[in-house]
């Protein structure tokens, strides 16, 4: 309530109602019930000077989720009793007064969080990218330094010298992944370009001739594939840590054969990416997703966990969806959507 025009009433309102001192404020908070009052008396009120035209008043409180969190304060100057008509009114609008406030709190409290979860999130990859950038020189230097100790110094070691350099060589090679594989993911967000008319048969091409080239017998079959909006160096990457994880997740003695096609389904294209590697059962569909998952030891697959995590963003961003079938032993195919053009 702002300005009430009479210093004590204002008083009792800044002090909070209710202000136990007029019955007209106080019963309908105590009550939780309206007052209709056809023939009010002032000389009761907390003000009588300010109120002494006032004849016929009702007051209704105003419901918060079950709390009062005021009074809907309804005054006539004539005088003449509150009809049904009236009550009914007058009720009809506490109430939706009510949970309009309702609906606006709940609203401000959801933006409230989402600013901080926003919050939280901007600072967090902001973390990531500062340390995966920071930790890029340290991590080149050991890397480079175990190398040069390698050449100049390998053969004045012994079985076991060799040993841990190899060991030195092959966490720092690690770690320089993850260090990668970090700033890919917090660029995501820091780095976002427009969404723009994208070949994606000419996307794979480069993915594909890239990776065949990395791996050796691997087959990468491509169906002809659209235009679809989409940023190219993110689709890129969606392509690339899609393909290379079919590749990686063989079966022993399997010639690694990825496909990969896109079909119309309305405004979007979805997009298969099938494989003929180890398979995943259906209980860890969700938590491959999640950053740093892994089902399997570094000794059996090299990898950081972070590839998926980088998918999923990539393909929200774009509007789509990201989802798999596998049978275990047999196959995996991840589909995503994207808007067509
Ligand atoms: P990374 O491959 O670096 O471990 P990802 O986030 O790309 O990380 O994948 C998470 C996990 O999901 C992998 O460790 C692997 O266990 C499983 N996975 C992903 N792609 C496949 C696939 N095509 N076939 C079988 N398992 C897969």
């Amino acid at each position: 309530m702002g300005e009430v025009g009479s210093p004590e009433l204002q008083a009792a309102v800044d002090a909070g109602l209710p202000a136990g001192q007029t019955p007209t404020l106080d019963l309908p908070f105590q009550a939780r019930e309206a007052l209709f009052q056809d023939l009010y008396d002032p000389s009761r009120d907390i003000a009588p000077e300010l109120v002494r035209h006032l004849h016929t008043v009702a007051t209704l409180p105003v419901l918060v989720n079950g709390e009062v969190a005021g009074i809907f304060n309804m005054v006539l100057f004539g005088q003449r009793p509150w009809s049904p008509a009236d009550r009914a009114v007058l009720e009809t609008t506490a109430r939706s007064l009510g949970l309009a406030l309702e609906g606006t709190r709940s609203v401000a409290q959801l933006a409230q969080r989402t600013r901080e979860l926003e919050r939280s999130n901007a600072e967090l990859e902001q973390f990531a990218y500062i340390a995966s950038h920071d930790l890029q020189a340290p991590i080149r230097a050991v890397t480079s330094f175990a190398g040069v100790i390698d050449r100049k110094y390998g053969s004045a070691l012994d079985d076991r010298g060799r040993l841990y350099l190899r060991q030195i060589m092959e966490s720092g090679e690690h770690m320089k992944r993850l260090v990668d594989d970090l700033l890919a993911f917090s660029r995501l967000h820091t780095e976002q370009r427009a969404l723009l008319p994208t070949d994606s048969g000419a996307v794979l091409g480069a993915v594909a001739s890239r990776l065949e080239a990395q791996v050796p017998g691997a087959e990468i079959v491509r169906e002809e594939l659209p235009v679809v909006r989409a940023d190219a160096q993110q689709l890129d990457q969606l392509l690339q840590n899609l393909i290379s994880n079919g590749l990686k997740y063989q079966r022993e003695g399997v010639a690694p054969r990825v496909h990969v096609s896109a079909q119309r389904d309305g405004e979007l294209w979805k997009f298969a990416v099938q494989d003929n590697g180890i398979g995943i059962e259906p209980q860890y569909f969700e938590r491959i997703f999640v950053i740093f998952q892994r089902l399997h030891g570094r000794e059996e697959y090299e990898g950081t966990g972070i590839g998926l995590a980088v998918c999923q963003k990539i393909v929200e961003r774009h509007g789509g969806r990201l989802w798999l079938e596998s049978t275990p032993g047999q196959d995996t195919t991840f589909f995503f959507t994207l808007l067509g053009e």
